[in-house]
C-alpha cells in the first residue's frame, strides 16, 4: 500500500518536471509524429534523431552534470519517456534502453575512468548504447548463460551471442555480461564494456517485429573478442547481481513506457468515441462504450501511481525491488488492456494503418515482455512479498 506519508502520496508534478514534460511533448508532436508510421513499415531506426534528443538532454537524462548529462531525477525521466511513448512506442523504448541500461549499467557500476570516458559521449549521445543479457537460450533464465570471457593475462577473451538487444546493430559501445566462472554457480558473470570497432565484436541478425519497428533489435555476436581488463565492471562475478540492480531502475522506464502508450491509446479512444457517431448518437453514449473508458482511465492512473511510487523510492535511495516490478507489471499489462480496448472502440477503424492505436496494439505487447516478462515479475513480487 502507498504510504500515507503526505510527501509521497503528493505526486503533482513540480514546475521542473512538467517544463521537461512540455519540451519532450513539443519535440515528440514536431519530430516524430509525422514519421512514425513511416519508421514503423520501413523498421527504420532513426539515429539522427537520438542525436538531437541528445542536445536536449534527453539521452543522458540521470547522467549528473560532471560526466555531461541532464542532471535529473527520474520524475522528470519518467515524464519524458512517457510523452515520447504517447506518440511513438519505438522511440521511447530506444531513449529508455540506451539512459537505463548500457547508461545506467555505467553510471551505477563504472569506476571514474571508465565514467570519465564513456558517460559524457553517451549522455550526449554521439555514441549511442547497448547492454547485452539475453541469449537464445536464456532469457528469463539470465543466470545460465553461454557467452564466455576468459581471462588471458591483463586481458579477457569474449565468445558467445547475445540475442534481442536494443541498438545491437547501431551501437558504438556496449555493456555485454558474460560467464566468467562454471555454469550455475553463484557469482558466475562479470560486466565489459566493450567498443565498435574492437576485433571480434560484431551484429548478427536484425530482428523483423510485431511492433517497436522503429527501435533496432539485433544479435551482438562476439569471436574471440580480446579486451583488456580495464574495461571489467566492478569484480569478477558481480556481473549478474549489477545487471539485477540495473533492471529495477529499468523497470520503472518500461512502466513510464507503457504508461505513454497507455494514455496515447486511451485519448484517442476518447475522443473518437466522442465523434464517431451510430444509431444516431456518439458511440460514448453507450454504457458499453463508457465503462470502457472507465476502466482504462481508473487502470492508467493506479499504473501511474505505482510508477511514481517507485520513482519516489529510487529517488530516495531505498529498495524498490519490490515496487519496481509491480509498477512494470500493471503499467505493462494496463497498456495492452487499453490499446486493446482501443482498437475495440474504433471498430474497423482500429484495425487499419489511417488510425493510431493499431500500432499501440502492436507495441504494448512488448512492455509485458521486455526486461523480464510479466511472470517474472510476479516472480520477484512474490519473492520479496514472502521473504517478509
Ligand atoms: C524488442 C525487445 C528488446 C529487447 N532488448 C533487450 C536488450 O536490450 N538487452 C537484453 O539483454 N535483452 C533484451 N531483450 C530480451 C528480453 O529481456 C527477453 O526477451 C525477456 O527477458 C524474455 O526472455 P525470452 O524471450 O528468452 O523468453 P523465455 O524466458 O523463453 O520465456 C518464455 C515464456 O516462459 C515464461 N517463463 C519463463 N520462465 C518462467 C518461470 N520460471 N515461471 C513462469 N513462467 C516462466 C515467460 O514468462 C514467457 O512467457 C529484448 C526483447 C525484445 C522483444
Amino acid at each position: 500500500m502507498i504510504s500515507p506519508n503526505k510527501d509521497v502520496m503528493n505526486f503533482q508534478p513540480d514546475e521542473l518536471t512538467e517544463q521537461v514534460a512540455q519540451t519532450a511533448r513539443d519535440f515528440a508532436q514536431k519530430h516524430i509524429k509525422p514519421y512514425v508510421m513511416q519508421w514503423d513499415e520501413s523498421q527504420e531506426f532513426p539515429l539522427q534523431l537520438f542525436k538531437e534528443l541528445g542536445k536536449l538532454g534527453m539521452m543522458g537524462v540521470l547522467v549528473p552534470e560532471k560526466y555531461g548529462g541532464a542532471g535529473l531525477s527520474y520524475f522528470e525521466y519518467v515524464s519524458i519517456i512517457e510523452e515520447i511513448a504517447k506518440v511513438c512506442g519505438s522511440i521511447g523504448l530506444s531513449v529508455a534502453a540506451h539512459n537505463s541500461l548500457c547508461t545506467g549499467h555505467i553510471l551505477s557500476f563504472g569506476n571514474e575512468d571508465q565514467k570519465n570516458k564513456y558517460l559524457p559521449k553517451l549522455a550526449t549521445a554521439e555514441w549511442i548504447g547497448a547492454w547485452g543479457l539475453t541469449e537464445a537460450n536464456s532469457g528469463s533464465d539470465a543466470g545460465n548463460m553461454k557467452t564466455t570471457a576468459v581471462q588471458d593475462g591483463d586481458h579477457w577473451i569474449l565468445n558467445g551471442t547475445k540475442n534481442w538487444i536494443t541498438h545491437g546493430k547501431t551501437c558504438d559501445v556496449a555493456v555485454v555480461i558474460a560467464r566468467t566462472g562454471k555454469a550455475r554457480e553463484k557469482e558466475n558473470a562479470t560486466a565489459f564494456i566493450v567498443e565498435k570497432g574492437t576485433k571480434g565484436f560484431g551484429a548478427g541478425k536484425k530482428e523483423n517485429k510485431l511492433g517497436m519497428r522503429a527501435s533496432e533489435t539485433a544479435e551482438m555476436i562476439f569471436d574471440q573478442c580480446r579486451i583488456p581488463d580495464t574495461q571489467r565492471m566492478g569484480k569478477v562475478g558481480e556481473g549478474f547481481k549489477q545487471s539485477l540492480g540495473v533492471l529495477d531502475g529499468g523497470r520503472i522506464s518500461i512502466a513510464a513506457l507503457s504508461l505513454g502508450i497507455a494514455k496515447g491509446a486511451y485519448e484517442a479512444a476518447v475522443n473518437y468515441s466522442k465523434e464517431r457517431e451510430q444509431f444516431d448518437q456518439p458511440i460514448s453514449n453507450f454504457q458499453a462504450i463508457s465503462f470502457k473508458l472507465a476502466d482504462m482511465a481508473t487502470e492508467i492512473l493506479a499504473a501511474e501511481l505505482l510508477t511514481m511510487h517507485a520513482c519516489e523510492l529510487k529517488i530516495n535511495g531505498k529498495k524498490m525491488t519490490k515496487e519496481s516490478a509491480m509498477a512494470k507489471y500493471y503499467a505493462s499489462e494496463t497498456a495492452v488492456k487499453v490499446s486493446t480496448g482501443a482498437v475495440q472502440i474504433f471498430g474497423g477503424n482500429g484495425y487499419t494503418k489511417e488510425f493510431p492505436v493499431e500500432k499501440f496494439y502492436r507495441d504494448s505487447k512488448l512492455c509485458t515482455i521486455g526486461e523480464g516478462t510479466s511472470e517474472i515479475q510476479k516472480i520477484v513480487i512474490a519473492r520479496e512479498v514472502l521473504r517478509g
